[in-house]
Order: structure tokens, then C-alpha cells, then sequence
């Protein structure tokens, strides 16, 4: 099951190589859209039961790991050439160690965005059919929960 939440941030960046505006300081209210994987919980005892993470604490990791970086930041600070395709592979890379992640998607218009999707397990599965008849070592990828012997 999939579950969301969508958060917004400003910032400032500059894209020097662009033959166009954006190579000038300019700014961007960003809209960010995360997307967790799981199942809902199942133990009546917890308080977030019924759940698959408690949307209070899906904005905790979001705000803790990212937001608190970006918002009123200089996106060129990050030490990465800030296009919105660039920010979100930054943006993953700080999220994945707490959330398995689905899906994410940088608005940094109304009408643009990136988005990361992680490969679904069956995605995987093809590749490695595809790499083993080929005599290459599987991945392991699509978060913790594929097991090295499905795949
Ligand atoms: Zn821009």
C-alpha cells in the first residue's frame, strides 16, 4: 500500500550552463511530494494501528531530513548543480535510510516536475532473469524487504 504526504519549501538556485532565464538568482516556492511503501500495521496495541506510518511521523523524517536543509536555502549550496532532476536524486538519497520509499516528486512549478520512482520487485525480478541468462550478478535493490533468495 501505498500513502503520501506533500510538503512546500522556497529556495533560491542558479543554473549557469542553462541558455535561458534561469541562469540568473532567482527562486522557486517548491512543492514535494513523498511516497511511502508498507501495510498497515497490524497490532491492535500500538497507536498506530491500522496505519502504515503515522503521517505525523512521515512529515518528522521529511522535515528532519530535507526540509530543514532546503527551505530558505541557496539550492547551488548543496554542492550539486541544483535542476529539479538533481534535487530530487539529492533528496532520495537523504530520505532513503528511514522511509522505503515509492515515489517522490519535485514540483518546481505548478506545471514542472522530476520524480523518482523506485523499481517495483517485479521490475527487479525481469532484470535479474535478464542478468543471470547473461551471466551477470543479480541486484539487490527495491528496498530491504526483497529477500536475496526471491530475487
Ligand atoms: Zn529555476
Amino acid at each position: 500500500m501505498i500513502i503520501g504526504k506533500e510538503f512546500e519549501f522556497a529556495a533560491s538556485h542558479v543554473l549557469p550552463k542553462y541558455d535561458g532565464p534561469c541562469n540568473r538568482l532567482h527562486g522557486h516556492t517548491f512543492r514535494l511530494i513523498v511516497e511511502i511503501e508498507g501495510e498497515p500495521n497490524s497490532d491492535e496495541r500500538s497507536s498506530s494501528y491500522g496505519m502504515v506510518m503515522d503521517f505525523k511521523d512521515l512529515k518528522y523524517f521529511v522535515e528532519h531530513g530535507v526540509l530543514n536543509v532546503l527551505d530558505h536555502s541557496h539550492l547551488n549550496d548543496l554542492g550539486i548543480y541544483p535542476t529539479a532532476e538533481n534535487l530530487i536524486d539529492w533528496i532520495w538519497e537523504q530520505l532513503e535510510p528511514n522511509l522505503f520509499l515509492h515515489r517522490i516528486r519535485l514540483y518546481e512549478s505548478p506545471t514542472s516536475y522530476a520524480e523518482r520512482k523506485k523499481a517495483s520487485i517485479t521490475e527487479i525480478k525481469t532484470i535479474n532473469e535478464i542478468r543471470k541468462a547473461h551471466g551477470m550478478v543479480p541486484i539487490i535493490g527495491g528496498g530491504p524487504w526483497v529477500k536475496k533468495e526471491n530475487v
